[in-house]
């Protein structure tokens, strides 16, 4: 086939053309220039960020659709990086730079959640393929329905049902209970919620988190006498873990 499509479809409302996003943490200048010009080349849409603190505070941002992650960094290590993205519930796939190719490099990079690693020096050509194909690991991920309980959010017609009720959710509140389901049991800040939802430039009134909280609350909890969006105080929201429910 050589015509083969390499384009999948991303999570329900993302643009299929849009420019895969990727964050490179790497602290070598020339090194990381050379990915990002390369990278741009191919079609990735790519922010560059040269010390480990960065690295992870955009990574928190789930702005991405991958990361590369150098290990040796100023700051923050990348093996702290990576394990502090996944205890907070960042999803985001991660290829690791390995600086030599020793194995126990590897296995450690795994063991933090990193999706893959690569041994520097690698080739162009290698990396682009290793992050095509965790955008389509994570796009079959991504379009996987999300389920807590008998609640069930799915991606791709975009829609919401408690067991066999279908609810009709607006695009906000639909965000806002997907950045919520996305990680179960997970505390979101309502900050993050901003951000992920109304987008990192919204200068409103940021009570809107509480004002929608409170929206969905009325439209997947109460009607069914649950109470599955939990407030944490002074904090922000968390989607309760399931078997919480059952138990009382
Ligand atoms: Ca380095």
């Amino acid at each position: 086939m050589p015509n083969a499509d390499t384009h999948r479809r991303g999570p329900a409302g993302a643009d299929e053309q849009a420019s895969p996003k990727v964050l490179v943490v790497e602290d070598e200048k020339v090194l990381a220039d050379g990915i990002a010009r390369g990278l741009d080349k191919e079609g990735f849409d790519v922010e560059v960020v040269h010390d480990g603190l960065a690295g992870l505070a955009r990574g928190r941002s789930e702005d991405f659709d991958a990361i590369v992650l150098d290990i040796m960094l100023p700051g923050m290590n990348g093996y702290r990086i990576c394990r502090n993205l996944r205890e907070e519930g960042v999803t985001t796939p991660i290829l690791m730079l390995t600086a030599k190719s020793g194995e126990y490099d590897e296995a450690e990079a795994l063991d933090t959640g990193a999706d893959d690693f690569l041994s520097k020096p690698f080739s162009f050509v290698v990396l682009v393929a290793r992050l095509h194909a965790l955008l389509r690991r994570s796009a079959d991920g991504m379009a996987q329905p999300m389920v807590v309980g008998d609640l069930v959010l799915d991606p791709l017609p975009r829609t919401c049902r408690r067991g066999d009720v279908q609810i009709d959710l607006t695009t906000r509140e639909y965000e806002l209970l997907e950045a919520l389901m996305r990680h179960p049991g997970v505390t979101v800040s309502k900050q993050e919620l901003l951000e992920k939802v109304w987008g990192a430039d919204f200068d409103g009134d940021p009570n809107v988190v509480e004002v929608y909280i409170g929206y969905l609350r009325r439209k997947i909890d109460r009607p069914f006498e649950h109470r599955d969006i939990e407030t944490v105080r002074g904090v922000g929201y968390r989607m309760g873990v399931p078997y919480d429910r059952s138990a009382g």
